[in-house]
């Protein structure tokens, strides 16, 4: 049998427990890399300073040497149905896609070098919690196809970090615009042949122009696609608890690599930061009513984090649609759709007819 030369042991001691040469995991409960075999723990030391923020011209093109592994003996494979690629360290391994649910029929091979992230929020809900969670999630959803129930058995779901972008910047706009004042204005009509008075509301427009400072910190731009936009959306992460980047958080949990570029990345950023500037022009022309003619934001000092996230995250086919759920790694918190089974339904409704029709058949044999 020809053995893959990347999977040869010589590629895979980089966890190696020190006591007994198991391999380690990074433990969400302990927080640090743990032994199964024989219950040895380790710290992960840090080997770099605090967390970094980079600059994002310097990277914009990165040149080779800014691209990294996430572990020297990482590993990766995509999923052919929705094209999500995860890293990972032997032995841990993918056999199902965990955001499409699809069959991972390709080989895992070396990783390519990325912008390695240089934070990561670990995961602190353990496999057991995270299944535990989605149990009791599973089993008060009546009526779902039994596809769901098994969500909450091991292997269905897996632990993955997911890439985020953030971004610092300092935003100056220059604006123009008007602002509208309200004023009432009495005026007498006539009904029935009599003379009333009533009030009206008239808005005074008055051209105005200015500029605008904000100073982002840490907006968040998620780099995955993979995951619902919905769920994101209501994932909830507390960014003081990062922690600088260490591939030992790797071991034993996939992490997905990021399918927004930055530079994709800090096009969304712009659009969340353009929403919050209009608030702020608006502010500052003050009055009633505002209108916005023309805004034009000069951002400075752009500098960028790229982080990876915890979830432990499952999908399924129904009927010929996807359904994904997540947990929060943090949190333990579940996002999930569900899908009703017709079948299910339709076999409550045979049952109760037939005990309805049992009923009337026994009432009308006692008449
Ligand atoms: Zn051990
Ligand atoms: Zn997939």
């Amino acid at each position: 049998m020809q053995e893959n030369p990347e999977l040869n042991k010589e590629n895979i001691n980089r966890f190696l427990c020190e006591n007994c040469g198991g391999n380690m995991v990074f433990d969400p409960k302990k927080g640090k890399l743990a032994c199964h075999y024989c219950g040895f723990t380790k710290e992960i030391e840090n080997s770099g300073a605090a967390i970094e923020e980079r600059d994002f011209f310097a990277y914009l093109r990165p040149e080779n040497q800014r691209l990294q592994k996430m572990a020297t003996d990482a590993m990766q494979v995509s999923c052919d149905s929705c094209g999500a690629t995860v890293v990972f360290v032997p032995p841990t391994t993918a056999k199902s896609c965990d955001f499409c649910g699809g069959k991972i029929v390709a080989q895992p091979k070396a990783a390519d070098p990325l912008l390695a992230p240089e934070s990561v929020l670990p995961f602190a809900v353990s496999e057991r919690d995270a299944l535990s969670q989605l149990n009791a999630w599973t089993s008060s959803r009546w009526f779902a196809p039994s596809q769901l129930k098994t969500m909450a058995q091991a292997d269905k779901a897996s632990s993955v970090y997911l890439p985020f972008w953030t971004f610092d910047t300092d935003a100056s706009t220059d604006y123009t615009g008007e602002r509208g004042d309200d004023y009432e204005v009495r005026e007498t009509y006539y009904e029935n042949g009599e003379e009333r008075e009533r009030s009206r509301t008239e808005t005074d427009w008055s051209h105005r122009s200015g500029n605008v400072f904000r100073h982002f910190d840490d907006t968040a731009v998620p780099a995955t696609t993979s995951v619902l936009p919905a769920y994101i959306d209501r994932l909830n992460w507390d960014f003081g608890e990062l922690k600088p980047y260490e591939p030992a958080y790797l071991s034993g949990h996939l992490a997905q690599t990021y399918q927004v570029s930055l530079e994709e990345g800090f096009e969304r950023f712009k659009q969340i930061a353009q929403n919050v500037i209009v608030g702020d022009i608006n502010r500052d022309i003050g009055g009633d009513r505002q209108r916005i003619h023309n805004m034009h934001t000069n951002y400075s000092n752009i500098t960028f984090k790229h982080l990876l996230v915890p979830v432990y995250a499952g999908a399924y086919r129904f009927n010929g649609k996807v359904y994904q759920i997540i947990v929060n790694g943090k949190t333990g918190e579940v996002y999930g759709e569900r899908p009703y089974s017709w079948l299910k339904i339709g076999c409550l409704v045979t049952v109760i007819l037939i005990v309805l029709i049992v009923v009337i058949a026994l009432i009308s044999a006692t008449r």
